[in-house]
C-alpha cells in the first residue's frame, strides 16, 4: 500500500475531521520526522478522556476520545509504510472507551457506533465486544447483543463480568418474547432485577375523542400482565428546587432523541401540545424490543428542542407522587445525586408506550413499578377490544375535571356521570367531609397516634355517609356504592388510623375490609395501601378466627385478589412470604395484635362479616 494523499482523506466521509485537525494532518504528511511526537499527543488525549471519564464528566472525555479517535485514523491514512499501524491501537482504546462513556449516559446508538469503530479495526477487542453487547442491551436488541457478548466470552472465558451479562441477555430475551417475570426475590428482600420491555395483545388505535390509544386484542385475565416499559429517561432533582427534575428530565429527552434515531421517532408520538395534535397513530413495533421496526429513509426526523421537550415531559411524566419511593430507580440516583438521601428528592420518569394509555377515572389497568419497569396488569377481566387505560389523577376527588386541565380534556366516564347525579345528594356529607379535613389539615403535621375524639368525628361522617348511600332517590348496585365511599376513601382511612384500642377487633376487621372493598370498586392494586391493608386484613382475620376457619379461608382470597392485581400470579407459599417479609413491619400491622377477644363482640359481628364477605368481598 502506498501513500494516500490528503485529498483522498478529505473525502472520506467517515472521518469528520475538523479544519484544524486537517491542517495538523497536513504538516505532518511533509514531516515526517515528527510521528513520535504525534503517537505521544495521542496516547496523552486518550490519557485525559480518562481523566474526564474517571471524573465521571463524560461529555468533555466523549469530546475528547472522538477527537483523538479521528486524528489516529487521519493519520493512518496518510503516513507511510513505516509508520502505519502506530495509531490503531490507540484508536482502538479511545473509540471503546468513548463506547463506555455513552453507555454511562445511556446513548445506546452512539455507544453502539463507537464500540463498532473499535471493532473495525480489532474485531476481537474483548472489551469493544462486551460493550457492544451492552449497547444492543440497552436497544433492547437481545439476540444480537448475546450474539457479541457470547464473542467476547469465547475470547476471554469465564471473565464473571461477561458471564453475568450473558446471563441477562437471555433471560431478558425470554422476558421479552413470553411476558414471564420471575420477581419473586425482588418481592422478598433484593434490587430490581433487569426487567425487558414486553408487548403483550395491544394494538394501538385511533379514537374519536383521546387521539390513540392502546386496546387489547385478546381477552386478559384480571392481574394479567399486559404490557411492560422501562423509563426511557429520569429527571432528578434535590427536592425544594421547584420543576427542577422536569428540567432536567427534559434535557435528558433531548439528548436522548439526539442520540438515537428511535427514540427520537418515539419522541414525535408523545403528546405536546405545541406540535398538531392531529394524533398520529405510531406503528407498534416502535415499541416492541428486538422488533424489525426501521426509520423510514425519506423521512428525517428532528429530535425535540428543549421547549418542546420541556411540554412533553410536563405533559406526559410521571412525579415522586405517582412512583413512589424514589430508590427503586437506582441506578438514575447514584450519579445523578451524589449522597443526597432519595427521601430528599423529587424524581419524575417518562415512559413511552405507556404515554399512549388514555385515562379513566376506573381504569382496566393497574400500574407498579419494578425499579424503572413499569408493569401494567388488567385490573378485571377484560374482553378482547377493551380500551386499556390508567387515571392521571388521584381520583378520589368530586371535580376531577379541575385534574385533567394540564391533558386539556374532560373525562366523560362511567363514573363521572354517575358523579353528576349523585352529586346534589350528597352535597352536605361533602361539606362536611371537607370542613372536617381543613381541620384536619391544618393540625399537621402532628403526630397521627390513635385519637377517640377524631376517631368519633370520622365515625360520625361515615354513619352520615352511609345514610346518605341507604336514602339516595337511585337504587345503587354494590360497584356504584364504592364509588360513593371512595370521594369519602380519606375519611375511611383516617377513622382507622384514629381507632382506639379498645374498639373491638371485629369492629376493626370491618373498618379494613370495607376500606378494601371501596379501593376494589376504583382502584384494586393501584396503590401500595391496597396491599397494606390486605395484609392487615388477613392478619385481623387469623388472630380473630384462627387459620384453619372459613373466615380465613375467604379473606385470604381476598388478599390474594388484591396482591393479584398488583404483583401478578403467585402460589399460596408465596403469598405467605411476601405477607410476613414486606408487610409485618408495617404501621398498620399491630393494629390487631393487642386487642384481646371479646367473645360477645365475636357473636354479634361473625354474621354481618360472613354475610359481608359473601356477598361483596368475593
Ligand atoms: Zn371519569
Amino acid at each position: 500500500m502506498g501513500r494516500e494523499s490528503v485529498a483522498s482523506v478529505l473525502a472520506a466521509p467517515s472521518l469528520q475531521l475538523m479544519a484544524d485537525e486537517i491542517r495538523y494532518l497536513k504538516h505532518l504528511e511533509k514531516n515526517p520526522q515528527e510521528t513520535g511526537t504525534f503517537i505521544g499527543e495521542l496516547e496523552k488525549w486518550r490519557l485525559a478522556g480518562n481523566r474526564h471519564f474517571n471524573k465521571k464528566d463524560f461529555e468533555s472525555a466523549i469530546h475528547i476520545y472522538k477527537r483523538c479517535a479521528r486524528l489516529g485514523r487521519g493519520f493512518e491514512s496518510i503516513t507511510t509504510e513505516e509508520f502505519r499501524g502506530r495509531a490503531t491501537p490507540i484508536v482502538i482504546m479511545a473509540d471503546s472507551n468513548c463506547a463506555q462513556a455513552y453507555l454511562e449516559r445511556r446513548q445506546w446508538e452512539s455507544a453502539l457506533q463507537s464500540a463498532e469503530g473499535a471493532l473495525s479495526l480489532g474485531p476481537q477487542h474483548v472489551k469493544s465486544l462486551f460493550r457492544k453487547g451492552k449497547a444492543l442491551q440497552g436497544l433492547q436488541e437481545f439476540k444480537k447483543a448475546l450474539a457479541a457478548l457470547e464473542a467476547a466470552l469465547e475470547l476471554r472465558p469465564y471473565d464473571d463480568s461477561t458471564m453475568a451479562a450473558v446471563a441477562e441477555v437471555k433471560s431478558a430475551y425470554h422476558q421479552s418474547v413470553t411476558g414471564e417475570f420471575d420477581l419473586y426475590n425482588y418481592y422478598l428482600e433484593n434490587l430490581p432485577p433487569f426487567c425487558s420491555d414486553y408487548v403483550g395483545s395491544v394494538e394501538i388505535k385511533s379514537t374519536a375523542t383521546a387521539g390513540r390509544g392502546l386496546f387489547l386484542t385478546e381477552s386478559m385475565k384480571l392481574g394479567q400482565l399486559v404490557i411492560v416499559s422501562n423509563a426511557i429517561a429520569l429527571g432528578l432533582a434535590a427536592r425544594g428546587k421547584f420543576n427542577e427534575h422536569l428540567i432536567n428530565l427534559a434535557f435528558a429527552c433531548t439528548r436522548l432523541a439526539t442520540s438515537s434515531v428511535r427514540y427520537a421517532h418515539q419522541f414525535r408520538y408523545f403528546h405536546s401540545r405545541l406540535k398538531n395534535q392531529n394524533a398520529r397513530v405510531p406503528p407498534l413495533e416502535l415499541y416492541i424490543p428486538g422488533s424489525d421496526w426501521a426509520p423510514d429513509p425519506h423521512s428525517k426526523v428532528e429530535p425535540p428542542g428543549i421547549e418542546e421537550a420541556l411540554e412533553i415531559v410536563r405533559i406526559n411524566s410521571f412525579d415522586s407522587s405517582r412512583i413512589g419511593n424514589p430508590e427503586a430507580f437506582l441506578d438514575g440516583l447514584k450519579d445523578a445525586l451524589g449522597h443526597t438521601p432519595p427521601a430528599q428528592v423529587n424524581v419524575c420518569a417518562l415512559w413511552a408506550l405507556p404515554s399512549l394509555l388514555n385515562h379513566s377515572c376506573l381504569p382496566t389497568c393497574a400500574v407498579s413499578l419494578v425499579g424503572k419497569a413499569m408493569f401494567i396488569r388488567a385490573t378485571r377481566d377484560l374482553p378482547a377490544g377493551t380500551e386499556l387505560t390508567i387515571s392521571y389523577v388521584v381520583s378520589d376527588s368530586l371535580d376531577r375535571e379541575q385534574l385533567t386541565k394540564a391533558w386539556n380534556f374532560a373525562c366523560r366516564c362511567e363514573r363521572c356521570l354517575f358523579d353528576e347525579i349523585v352529586k346534589p345528594h350528597i352535597s352536605d356529607a361533602v361539606q362536611m367531609f371537607s370542613d372536617i379535613m381543613s381541620d384536619f389539615e391544618a393540625r399537621l403535621p402532628r403526630a397521627l397516634e390513635p385519637d377517640k375524639l377524631k376517631y368519633e368525628i370520622f365515625s360520625r361522617l361515615i354513619h352520615h355517609v352511609e345514610q346518605r348511600i341507604q336514602n339516595l332517590p337511585c337504587k345503587l348496585d354494590d360497584r356504584q356504592k364504592g364509588w360513593v365511599r371512595f370521594i369519602f376513601q380519606r375519611g375511611y382511612m383516617l377513622r382507622i388510623v384514629f381507632c382506639p384500642q379498645e374498639v373491638s377487633r371485629l369492629e376493626k376487621i370491618e373498618m379494613v375490609a370495607q376500606l378494601l372493598n371501596i379501593y376494589k370498586a376504583v382502584e384494586a392494586g393501584t396503590c401500595g395501601l391496597n396491599l397494606q391493608l390486605a395484609a392487615c386484613l388477613l392478619k385481623g382475620v387469623e388472630l380473630e378466627y384462627g387459620r384453619s376457619s372459613h373466615e380465613y379461608q375467604s379473606t385470604r382470597k381476598v388478599v390474594a385478589m388484591h396482591f393479584h392485581v398488583a404483583l401478578g400470579e403467585m402460589d399460596d407459599d408465596f403469598l405467605d412470604k411476601l405477607l410476613k417479609a414486606k408487610f409485618s413491619s408495617d404501621s398498620l400491622a399491630p393494629f390487631f395484635n393487642e386487642i384481646s377477644r371479646s367473645e360477645k363482640g365475636y357473636q354479634q359481628h361473625t354474621f354481618i362479616w360472613q354475610s359481608r364477605s359473601q356477598q361483596s368481598l368475593l
